[in-house]
């Protein structure tokens, strides 16, 4: 006869009886008393719930135990690494680019050391945090002078409330973009100050609309990058160069936010070709807006070059203030904005340009190579091939283009879209989680952006596809 639970439950051992236990002793040598006796508070709330609902009484060395386990898994950083084998190489939700090892480096000596980052070594007196960047960012653009801030999208906001607080900005409907959910042109302009003027229809604007909506309220002109989309078909755009006689005529500073933004021409790559910043600025846009963790590389941060009188500007607005970078990231911009001095050596050094110029024959035989391996870690249940496929460059740069890749292709071999999605947490449960794609009854692995296939293979060896096996 089981006893009654609220009964059951004085057999529910004490918090003290449980520290007495050998796991909470080693608990406590690694995480601290303090730490420790909450988790083991919270391991007997747990079975005092589990108890009332009619589970067994633990005893003391079992909550214990519980105890170390929950914080040992507290102890994981949740910013943990990922093998994004996605196809996507800049994956703004994996952490878009990668950095080159110069840049790491320089992180790595501004963390350790005090840094002369708002001081004239030289003078001995106060210097201004732009000055580490703005020779090198001017000398790789052609721009007069620059500025930086947390992302684009605070460049983006930090221009519109200078120059349009209050006022209007005049946009083409074409150009109104959303990017990943909650940076939507409209909502920006509202929350910097400015009043939205929308020119011309989705699909065709003309120098006229642009003549036509100029006036005395016009705070600015914006030309933006429809960086994640194209509008084809029956389409007429203002070319910035065209926009920019136009509003200069009017006295109204133009800017061309660019978003990706590259520093070189893609093309030499044997990738399609994006505007470059110089590009940008040589077409005559008073101030270009730029991300430095999309095609550029680098940390995130948004970049402002263009006219010292504007950039002067931005720099009064107390808003500059709060979208400031850091020392670390600052650091490793100056690393990476040096790598671009010498074109021939930067795909070699730079992350991602290697990942995107990385030939697909190179890719082809790693997948060829992991083919066995992979299969062997499955089990009977999958099918495990070779497939050509196509990476995205991701971040919205050259949305329409794609890259000829390699990697993977995962399949029950009966089995349903259960066997698929638990070999999918099963990847994702790894010490390293593997992230991929399910389409069409597969789990695509693309390998473009492994290089580590060791350490793939190593962490593969701990793969429980037992779960999977059984549904497929
Ligand atoms: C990506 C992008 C932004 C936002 O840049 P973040 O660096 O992600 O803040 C703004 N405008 C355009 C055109 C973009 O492509």
């Amino acid at each position: 006869m089981t006893a009654l639970p609220a009964s059951r439950l004085r057999n529910l051992p004490s918090v003290d009886q449980v520290l007495r236990e050998p796991p909470a002793a080693t608990a406590i040598q690694r995480f601290g008393r303090h730490a420790v006796t909450d988790a083991v508070r919270n391991a007997l709330a747990n079975a005092r719930a589990a108890g009332l609902a009619g589970a067994a009484v633990p005893e003391a060395s079992d909550v214990a135990a519980e105890a170390l386990a929950q914080l040992k898994a507290g102890e994981r950083s949740s910013l943990r690494p990922v093998f994004n084998l996605t196809g996507t190489v800049l994956h703004t939700n994996l952490g878009r680019a990668l950095l080159a090892e110069e840049a790491i480096e320089a992180i790595r000596a501004a963390m350790r050391e005090a840094v002369a980052l708002e001081f004239d070594v030289e003078k001995g007196e106060r210097g201004e945090r732009d000055d580490h960047l703005r020779s090198l960012v001017c000398e790789l653009t052609g721009a007069e002078d620059a500025t930086v801030v947390n992302n684009n999208a605070a460049a983006v906001l930090l221009v519109l409330n200078t120059f349009a607080l209050g006022r209007e900005a005049i946009v083409s409907r074409g150009e109104l973009i959303e990017i990943g959910g909650s940076f939507r042109m409209p909502d920006i302009m509202t929350r910097a100050g400015a009043r939205l003027v929308e020119v011309g229809t989705t699909n065709r604007t003309h120098p006229k609309d642009y003549a036509a909506a100029l006036g005395a309220e016009t705070g600015l002109v914006l030309k933006v990058h429809t960086s994640n989309y194209r509008v084809e078909g029956f389409t007429a755009e203002v070319s910035a160069r065209e926009l920019s006689s136009i509003s200069k005529a009017r006295g109204v500073p133009l800017v061309h936010d660019l978003g990706s933004g590259t520093l070189v021409d893609l093309a030499r790559y044997g990738l399609g070709h994006e505007p470059t910043v110089r590009e940008a600025v040589a077409d005559g846009a008073d101030l270009v807006t730029f991300s430095g963790d999309k095609l550029l590389g680098g940390p995130q941060a948004g970049f402002i070059v263009g006219r010292k009188d504007l950039i002067a500007a931005l720099g009064r607005n107390p808003m500059k203030r709060a979208l400031r970078l850091d020392k670390l990231r600052l650091a490793a911009l100056e690393a990476t904005l040096k790598l671009y001095r010498d074109p021939d050596r930067l795909a070699g050094r730079l992350p991602t340009l290697r990942l995107l110029a990385r030939p697909a024959a190179d890719i082809a035989a790693l997948a060829a190579h992991l083919r066995p391996v992979v299969a062997d870690a499955l089990g009977e249940a999958f099918t495990v091939d070779v497939v050509e496929c196509r990476s995205q460059i991701g971040s919205g740069a050259l949305p329409l283009e794609t890259l000829p890749s390699a990697g993977l292709a995962l399949s029950p071999r009966s089995g349903s879209g259960k066997a698929l999605e638990a070999l999918a947490a099963a990847l994702r449960a790894l010490p390293v989680p593997v992230i991929g794609r399910i389409a069409n009854q597969t789990l695509a692995l693309d390998l473009r952006c492994l290089e580590d296939e060791a350490g793939f293979t190593a962490n593969l060896a701990g793969l429980d596809a037992g779960g999977a096996n059984a549904l497929a």
